[in-house]
This record gives C-alpha cells, sequence and structure tokens, in this order.
C-alpha cells in the first residue's frame, strides 16, 4: 500500500439497505473498541436512498404491507445479543412509532406499511451518522457500484456509475442483498410464447416494483405461487387498481373498479400461506431447544458416517414442534385436555414422534381433534382431495381459508404460537448443527433447503389475517380464483392460450397472460448486478455448488463466503483480505428477516463479527492484507 500514513483507511460499503446500515451501525460502535491508527472513513454506495434501500424505499405503493409486527422489527442491539462489540440500544419499529407521532395508529401488534419501515430505517441511518465519532467520516453516493478490481496485496477500486474515478479503499463490504437474476431458458421459451400470441408473460420479479400495466381488464391472468409475492400483486391488480373494501353486516366485502384482471391462482399446497399470529404466548413460554438441541444432537451424533433427513433429523424437529405446540396448549388451555401436564409429559418425552403410543397418548389427552397437531395435514391441506369442478375448489379453498383466519386470531388456538416458537427454534438449530453435514448434498438441497425452508415459511411467515380476509373477499368478487393442489401450466401453441389446472379437479380453464408469482432466485452466474457478474466471470468469487460422489450436483447461485468471517472465497476456495460480503445473496443467508427484540438475533451478532474482523484488519495494517494459500472449508450446515 503507497498510502501517506496520514491519509484516512477507507471501508466502501455497497448497498446501504437494512443489512449496510446494520454494518455501518456496528462499525461505528466497534470503533472505540479497536481502534485504527488513522482517521477512517465509510462510504457507502446504494442508487437508492441509505437506510431503507431498495425494497424499503419511501416511493412505492402504500398498498404494500410489512408481513412481520411492528412490535417485533428492531435495528438496534440489546442486551440479549451475545456478541463481542458493545450494545447500543434504541427503538423497535412501533416504539419509533410511537415516539415520532406521526405513525400513531403503528402499534406493537400491528402490521405497518413498507413506506413506514422506510421511515425509520431512514431515521435509524440518520441516528447511526448524527452519533459518529470523531475522526470518522460517513459519506454516501447515490449510485450503482459497477465494479471491484484491485489484487489481494493493494487496495481496492469500487468503480461507480455516474463517475470515471473509482472509489479507492482498504476494505470492501457487498451488502447487495436480494438480487435478480437474468431469465432462464425456460423463461425465455414462455416468454417467446407470449409474444408470438400476444400475450402477457412476468417472469419471477420484485413484484412491488414490476409494471403490471399491461395486464387487461376482465383477462384471466394465472399467478403461479401463493406466497409473498402473490399478495403483492394482488394487492396492486385490485386495490392498486381502484377497487375497494367495505364492512357490511360485520363482513369484507370487495367492490371491484371494473380494471381488474380476473387472478387465477395455485400453487403445489394450492392454499396461501397461514395468516400471521398477531399475539403472544398465552401459556408458559416452553423451553427451546428442548429436543432438538444442535449441541446435544452434534454429540449423539458424532460417530455416525451418514444421516438420514426423513429418518434421522425430521422426528426430532417434528417432536421440538409438537414440544412447543402441547406445552402451549396445556399450560394455556388446561379446560381443553384431560391431564396435566408432567402426566403427558412423561409419555410424550419417552415415545417417538408419528408411533402408535404416541399417537394414542395424544387421542387420549387432547380429546378434540381440531387441537391435535396433525403436521402432514397442515402442510398438504389439499392432499388427495379431488372435486368434480373449479367452483368446488374455490368452496372449498375458501372454507379453508376462512377456518385458518378465525384460528390464527383466536386464543382457544394460542397452541400455533407455541410450534411458530418451537420452528424458530428448530431453524436456529439447524444452522448450528455440524452434523447436518453428513447429510448427502441431494437431501440437503431437496429436503432441508428445499422442503423444510418452504414448510417453515408457509406456517411462519405468511401475510397478516387482514390480507387473507381480503384474499377472501376478492374471491367472494369473483376477481380471485383457486387453481388448487399440484397446479400445472402448459402453453396451448394450437389455441395461442396459457391452459393451467390442477391435482384437485378434471377442470382447467385458459389465460392470456402468466405471472410467475414468486421472488426471484440468486443466481450467481446470471445475476444482472454488474459488479457481482465481473467478479463472478473473472473467476474472483464463486458459487456454492453441493455435491454427491454419485453425480448429483447443484448450485445454490449464492455467492460463496467464508462461514466464519463473511470474506468473499474465489474460484480457488482462498478468502480475500480485503472484500467481504453479507446478506441474502451470500451462502450464509439467514433466513431474511429483521431482527426480533430481545431475540439475540443471529443477523447482529453476524454484523458484529463481519465489523469487528474489518477493523482488525485495519488496525494491525498493512501486515494483515495477506492472501492466504489454503482453501478454506466451508460447512453445509451454516448454508440455510
Ligand atoms: C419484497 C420484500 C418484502 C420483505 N418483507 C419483509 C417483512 O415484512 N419482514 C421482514 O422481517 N423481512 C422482510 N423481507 C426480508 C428482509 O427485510 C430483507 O431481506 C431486507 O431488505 C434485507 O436487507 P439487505 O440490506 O440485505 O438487502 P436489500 O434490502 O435488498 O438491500 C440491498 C441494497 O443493495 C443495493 N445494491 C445492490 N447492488 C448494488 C450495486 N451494485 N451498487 C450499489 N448498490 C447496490 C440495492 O439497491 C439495495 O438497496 C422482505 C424482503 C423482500 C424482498
Amino acid at each position: 500500500m503507497n498510502q501517506e500514513h496520514t491519509d484516512p483507511y477507507v471501508v466502501v460499503i455497497v448497498g446501504a439497505g437494512p443489512r449496510g446500515t446494520g454494518i455501518l451501525e456496528r462499525l461505528l460502535a466497534n470503533v472505540g473498541e479497536i481502534p485504527v491508527s488513522r482517521p477512517l472513513r465509510i462510504d457507502l454506495v446504494d442508487p437508492f436512498p441509505p437506510g431503507g434501500g431498495r425494497v424499503w424505499r419511501q416511493e412505492q405503493s402504500s398498498l404494500m404491507w410489512m408481513n412481520a409486527l411492528a412490535g417485533n422489527v428492531t435495528m438496534f442491539t440489546d442486551d440479549t445479543v451475545r456478541c463481542a462489540g458493545p450494545i447500543r440500544p434504541g427503538p423497535s419499529l412501533s416504539e419509533w412509532a410511537a415516539a415520532d407521532g406521526t405513525h400513531w395508529d403503528v402499534l406493537g401488534m400491528s402490521f405497518a406499511s413498507r413506506q413506514v419501515q422506510s421511515h425509520y430505517l431512514s431515521w435509524v441511518f440518520d441516528k447511526i451518522v448524527a452519533e459518529c465519532p470523531d475522526g470518522l467520516t460517513v459519506a454516501v453516493h447515490e449510485t450503482t457500484a459497477t465494479r471491484l478490481t484491485g489484487g489481494p496485496d493493494s487496495r481496492q477500486q469500487v468503480w461507480l456509475a455516474d463517475r470515471a474515478e473509482p472509489l479507492d479503499a482498504d476494505v470492501v463490504v457487498l451488502a447487495l442483498g436480494h438480487q435478480e437474476a437474468g431469465p432462464s431458458e425456460e423463461d425465455l421459451r414462455v416468454a417467446g410464447f407470449a409474444e408470438r400470441h400476444g400475450l402477457r408473460y412476468l417472469p419471477s420479479a420484485y413484484t412491488a416494483d414490476a409494471d403490471l400495466s399491461g395486464f387487461l381488464a376482465g383477462e384471466n391472468v394465472v399467478l403461479r405461487g401463493f406466497g409473498a409475492a402473490f399478495v403483492d400483486v394482488m394487492a396492486l391488480l385490485t386495490e392498486g387498481r381502484g377497487g375497494e373494501y367495505r364492512v357490511e353486516q360485520g363482513k369484507l366485502r370487495y367492490v371491484p373498479c371494473g380494471d381488474e384482471p380476473v387472478l387465477y391462482v395455485g400453487s403445489r399446497r394450492g392454499v396461501p400461506y397461514r395468516a400471521k399470529i398477531a399475539y403472544r404466548l398465552v401459556g408458559r413460554p416452553a423451553q427451546l431447544p428442548w429436543f432438538f438441541d444442535a449441541a446435544a444432537l452434534d454429540r449423539v451424533l458424532a460417530d455416525r458416517e451418514h444421516l438420514d433427513f426423513r429418518t434421522d433429523l425430521w422426528p426430532l424437529m417434528a417432536k421440538e414442534i409438537g414440544w412447543g405446540y402441547y406445552h402451549e396448549l396445556f399450560t394455556a388451555h388446561p379446560n381443553r385436555v384431560t391431564c396435566d401436564w408432567d402426566e403427558f409429559f412423561a409419555g410424550f418425552a419417552a415415545y417417538d414422534w408419528d408411533s402408535a403410543p404416541l399417537r394414542e397418548l395424544v387421542e387420549a389427552a387432547v380429546p378434540e381433534p381440531a387441537d391435535r397437531l396433525d403436521l402432514a395435514a397442515v402442510d398438504r391441506p389439499l392432499a388427495g382431495l379431488r372435486f368434480a369442478g373449479f367452483d368446488e375448489v374455490q368452496a372449498h379453498v375458501r372454507a379453508e381459508i376462512k377456518a385458518d383466519v378465525r384460528r390464527r386470531g383466536e386464543f382457544t388456538h394460542s397452541a400455533d404460537l407455541g410450534a411458530t416458537a418451537a420452528m424458530l427454534s428448530v431453524n436456529r438449530q439447524l444452522r448450528q448443527l455440524r452434523a447436518i453435514e453428513k447429510l448427502s448434498a441431494r437431501s440437503m438441497v431437496q429436503d432441508v433447503h428445499g422442503w423444510w425452508q418452504g414448510f417453515f415459511e408457509y406456517y411462519t411467515s405468511g401475510p397478516p389475517a387482514q390480507r387473507s380476509r381480503q384474499l377472501l373477499a376478492l374471491s367472494e368478487a369473483g376477481v380471485v380464483r383457486f387453481l388448487g393442489a399440484d397446479m400445472w401450466v402448459d402453453t396451448d401453441e394450437e389455441r395461442g392460450v396459457f391452459r393451467a389446472g390442477s391435482a384437485s379437479t378434471p377442470d382447467s380453464i385458459e389465460a392470456t397472460a402468466l405471472v410467475e408469482a414468486r421472488l426471484p432466485r440468486a443466481d450467481l452466474s446470471t445475476t444482472t448486478d454488474p459488479l457481482l457478474r465481473g467478479l463472478y466471470e473473472s473467476g474472483e468469487a464463486t458459487d456454492d455448488v453441493l455435491a454427491d460422489e454419485d453425480g448429483f450436483e447443484h448450485s445454490s447461485g449464492l455467492l460463496l463466503v467464508s462461514t466464519e468471517d463473511f470474506r468473499v472465497l474465489d474460484k480457488a476456495g482462498r478468502p480475500h483480505p480485503r472484500r467481504y460480503a453479507i446478506g441474502p445473496f451470500t451462502n450464509v443467508r439467514h433466513f431474511a428477516a429483521f431482527a426480533t427484540p430481545r431475540s439475540n438475533a443471529v443477523s447482529f451478532r453476524q454484523n458484529d463479527t463481519l465489523a469487528r474482523g474489518v477493523l482488525a484488519v485495519l488496525a494491525d495494517g498493512d501486515d494483515r492484507f495477506e492472501y492466504p494459500t489454503e482453501r478454506h472449508t466451508v460447512h453445509k450446515g451454516l448454508t440455510l
């Protein structure tokens, strides 16, 4: 490095969304403990305003809501966070809203709009910068970083879209968040079909950002996917077009404006995600982890060469979910069970999940079938059901949604919240379980990243109940129609239309538009981000590939970083001494969500580790910038 020793050290953070903001906060929090020998400048680069960044920018429809309770969202550490750096408390979203006064209706148990969250995140950013210690400057560049250059033993250059000269940096942190991938072969095929026949096609996209103006009033639009992306499209193509909800005799009714298309929605399950529970546990919280404890399991499984997800892990995961569920049922609703908790627990602990004695125990102790936990039925509510036609499918799915809204809103079913807490714990423990490496790559991809993550999100991460009520009202107004489970879509060249149906009914429909209603999958090989693409093409960055000896190989499409300190790994597996990356586009993507107060949130601990690593490198001066010759070992267990 040819710098004068009075020149400041420069850290460039590319991406100033929630993650980049969190990294900034941790750098400023830790700089007092790990002082660097020169002044420090931190440059943030993002074309969108800092704090919220792209997803949480102010300029978006007010119809876009969060799916987390405002009291469960915070950007500030508290004394539960087990990190090496200092704790710097601050308000959660709902506490900030109460103090701010302009968002008086955002309570701990309410769901804020994304615009309100955008206000909160800008306020957080401004507060962090205002409290910046002496000797430290923060600069924001509202532009895109197009390229990252510089060898491991020299300063880095971050090239920007709006100027010829790059930013020189001692360390670069990539916090690039949610990525857009280029079209897949299937996308191109369907897009070509749509173009030939004058149809409309929207591949997977951040639906809140997508241009939906081309969808025509009254045309049949097929939506493939029933999760968060669907909810955004549903809101934008109905209320967003001028339709209105009215409460009539206590019931929500949708009054169409006439500009809506008819939305035919389906998915593998054929039902929407379970509505979010908006209250706290009624009974005593169960101690978690209990049956699915990573440290204990690692000891038990130390001698095992291979693991099987279905026979070795899932029964323990399910038992943990059952523990959370029944603990809440027995401690909060003793009138719904026939024995006391200690008696029930003696049997529950002794018997295997899904065994005949456990089923008998549950049947005897829990008289109401609706109070018993049946995870298979929860996962696939339409499995095995066959309806004569679409009208019957509508009636059945509506009944499912009504039952879900009622169940998720009633304290009598708070056992569902107990199960949710246990599922969150299972997910955390899975991340820490070293023995998970003994699963085959195929099982890791299909069972853990595939089935389990999908089930987890469906059960714990659904929309606010009000969205489910709106869905019902739209269905009753004929604006939304349900396709059923295991939906399919064909391109009919002869008739020049999309055709869609499902395993739930022999009926099918014709449509003139298709929407892939799911968020884009990160894919390093086709990413539209110029900086990432450049690193990938030059071999300075690589994707996370899981492989088995039998030839199975799968790329997650995610950027490979060191699981210990978040440094970017090159194609040869060597961590770069000056480049770090963190967030949902990397292999250590943690279930991407805001931190919940008082939860020792993983994202805070990750941010702290990364920030302290960066400062330690700067504090030690140039000697620390060595390029290691050895490959880094990436642990599969940490890539959830
Ligand atoms: C539509 C949507 C809704 C969500 N809703 C919720 C919710 O309700 N509750 C919840 O807990 N979680 C939610 N999440 C998940 C979570 O909030 C997000 O994961 C969070 O935004 C992640 O923050 P991030 O900073 O890592 O990524 P992002 O928010 O994606 O921020 C990354 C930033 O990097 C910038 N960037 C990328 N490339 C470059 C470049 N080359 N140069 C300069 N800047 C660049 C982008 O412009 C962006 O501002 C949601 C996610 C999405 C996508």
